[in-house]
């Protein structure tokens, strides 16, 4: 068994511990394997052992390792979620090869993302990026502007609106990481009463992914305990 196997195998038994903790279903809590900065050996390695949703920061280096992945394994179904910040001139190739983005922040990318999408092409599932922390410099957007962003992307004809993200600021405390996922929480509650249908909460990495699954994370995005340490690439 190759340690990426060994390591997703642990990684999706933590999810079910948690899970399983507060009551919830463990196939409720879809695992997204954070690939930035791996090669697409690596990837190929998850992709054969179970593993076909993977997120990718940086353009460029994900459009190359989708390329030559489709090309090595056209059979493998894998699952693209851009999960970076997103220049405006670089939208178009996003909207071409991914099939999730969770970053969605102004109303202008997600106004290029839509007009881009190939007409082939179902849809482009994404998410807005909330700013949960409140930091000026972080992106996404703040809460209170979440409504009225969710009302004009849902209205987009090839964006379909799926749910929330968030990055919140590092904190090692296991009790202190659930607050702003609480926070998530209850602004996705809130949206959804108004009438936007969403289903996902993308929320939880490697270092505080039961804080979110405890607070209804719907989707996990795990890349160091999967793939190791990214350090030598920094
Ligand atoms: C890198 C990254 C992750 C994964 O982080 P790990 O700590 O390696 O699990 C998740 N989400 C986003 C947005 C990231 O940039």
């Amino acid at each position: 068994m190759s340690a990426i196997s060994r390591n997703l195998q642990a990684v999706k038994n933590n999810i079910s511990v948690s899970a399983h903790e507060s009551a919830r279903e463990p196939a409720a809590v879809k695992l997204l394997a954070v690939s930035k900065t791996c090669n697409a050996q690596a990837v190929l390695e998850a992709a054969l052992a179970g593993q076909f949703a993977f997120g990718e920061n940086y353009e460029q280096e994900a459009i190359a390792k989708i390329a030559a992945l489709r090309a090595e394994r056209p059979d493998l179904a894998l699952e693209w979620h851009f999960i970076g910040p997103i220049q405006s001139n670089k939208t178009r190739p996003i909207a071409e090869n991914f099939d999730w983005v969770h970053t969605i922040d102004r109303e202008k990318i997600a106004r290029r993302l839509s007009d881009q999408r190939p007409a082939n092409r179902p849809p482009l599932n994404v998410c807005l990026q909330i700013n949960i922390s409140g930091e000026d410099s972080k992106s996404g957007v703040l809460p209170e502007q979440a409504a009225e962003l969710a009302r004009k992307v849902a209205a987009m004809p090839h964006l379909r609106l799926r749910g929330l993200m968030a990055i919140p600021e590092p904190e090692e405390d296991p009790e202190k990481q659930r607050l702003p996922y609480r926070r998530m929480r209850q602004l996705f509650d809130e949206l959804r009463e108004q009438g936007l249908e969403m289903d996902t909460l993308s929320m939880g990495m490697t270092a505080d992914m039961a804080a979110a699954i405890a607070e209804g994370a719907t989707i996990v995005r795990v890349g160091t305990a999967i793939f190791g340490s990214r350090d030598y690439a920094k």
